[in-house]
């Protein structure tokens, strides 16, 4: 087993001497193996960058002491006889622990059992040392000793994998995961716990096979603020929720050949939002605030855009009613304008869900009322950045329009007729 870790060397005989040590940790590997020829036998090998060609520690009758007391830190100390040698280790701690018991059980004896590499099998390079990317497309393609916890980049792509792998929710320094092609149903809750994840992809998996979607990771406070491209084309998505404007990082968002009817209002919430994919969908409108989206590539091809087509007439905006704000729409606005900070521990529940789901205006502000309403038609010849496949002449695409205020429905408005 190897365990990749940091580690402090002291050198005892040193400290009689009165020689500093430089008490700094370094990038190591330490491999717990045993010699080729002898069943009893158990060696621990430490290599780090400054030492490549590895330590070799018997433990046999070498062992001086094992300290595991802040194991559940990542901690724990190994002193040896000869040479004269205390390692102080931090390593993750599951590792650390998974690592230990092996050493427990090759000191008492109990190892004949344990499937332990000989020690000229192993080898440790540099790179190997801190591998950081990991391409697997064939299941016998999975490390033995697990993911390394080094990884920055992790393929796992049709090996039709139907559950996600939770070890991958250790992988701290990960920035890329593609599971593109496999059979995945759905992400843990913890995923958005992932700290450094910049590009998603899920293309062609099993998404929404049974209905509902368990999208409570697209809340996870470390994701809302890395995640860049997330890729979910070709899944069996009927809806994408609200709190997809969450992601307020996403730069790219793929939802390509899925079932979708509807795009979510607070999607123009994100406004980071430059590549947007909805083509072979089942959409027949779009949310007003895409409008004033400054995407730069907006596909939505292949959609139902021209089976509804209709425009709703403009309520008489001369009525007082309109103009009586709730004091609910009142405070949501300042709240949201002045970006305070809300959750369930601090306000009710109804209104985080409020505020969450504050749809966007045309004209890009927030739309808090949600009377201000209107169904309009666009042409999106007048749109460049909007892509269209199909051979279909008719560009002419309804909107779902709120507004945030009456005034800025009378302007964008045209009252000239359709
Ligand atoms: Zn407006």
């Amino acid at each position: 087993m190897k365990l990749q870790c940091q580690v402090e060397l002291i050198n005892r005989s040193h400290l009689n001497l009165n020689l500093r040590n430089s008490h700094k940790y370094v990038q190591a590997t330490l491999a717990l193996g045993k010699e080729p020829k002898s069943e009893n036998d158990f060696f621990i090998i430490y290599f780090s960058t400054t030492n490549k060609r590895g330590t070799k520690y018997r433990l046999k009758c070498n062992l001086k002491q094992v300290f595991t007391r802040c194991i559940n830190e990542g901690k724990s100390t190994i002193s040896f006889e000869d040479p004269q040698h205390d390692l102080y280790i931090r390593s993750e701690a599951i590792q650390l622990k998974c690592f230990m018991r092996l050493l427990k059980s090759c000191i008492s004896g109990n190892a004949n059992a344990l499937q332990l590499s000989a020690l000229s099998s192993l080898s440790v390079t540099a790179i190997d040392n801190a591998p950081t990317k990991l391409v697997i497309e064939d299941r016998s393609q999975f490390p033995k000793n697990g993911l390394p916890r080094t990884l920055k980049s992790l393929y796992i792509n049709g090996i039709k994998m139907c559950n996600f792998r939770r070890e991958v929710l250790l992988l701290k320094h990960l920035t890329v995961l593609d599971l593109s092609n496999n059979e995945i149903e759905k992400l843990p809750a913890e995923f958005g716990r992932m700290p450094n994840l910049n590009e998603l992809y899920l293309a062609n998996n099993e998404i929404g096979k049974n209905g509902t979607v368990d999208w409570k990771w697209l809340l996870g406070p470390e994701i809302t603020k890395t995640l860049k491209l997330l890729d979910l084309s070709s899944n069996k998505l009927k809806s994408i929720p609200n709190a997809i404007w969450k992601l307020q990082k996403l730069f790219t968002l793929k939802l390509d050949d899925n079932q979708l009817e509807k795009l979510p209002h607070t999607i123009s919430r994100i406004k980071t939002l430059r590549y947007l994919k909805i083509s072979k969908n089942k959409i027949e409108t779009l949310p007003g605030g895409l409008l004033n989206c400054p995407l730069e590539y907006f596909d939505l091809s292949g959609n139902q855009f021209h089976c509804n087509t209709r425009q709703t007439t403009p309520p008489d905006l001369n009525t007082w009613s309109f103009n009586a704000q709730k004091l609910v729409h009142l405070a949501s606005e300042v709240f949201l304008k002045n970006k305070v900070y809300y959750a369930a521990n601090i306000i009710p529940y109804t209104l985080v869900e409020f505020l969450d789901n504050v749809n966007v205006c045309v004209c890009g502000k927030l739309a808090i009322d949600d009377k201000l309403y209107l169904n309009k038609l666009y042409n999106m010849d007048d749109y460049k950045v909007v892509i269209f496949d199909d051979n279909n002449t008719n560009k002419i695409v309804g909107f779902d329009c709120y507004y945030c205020s009456v005034a800025c429905m009378r302007r964008k408005y045209s009252f000239r007729g359709k």
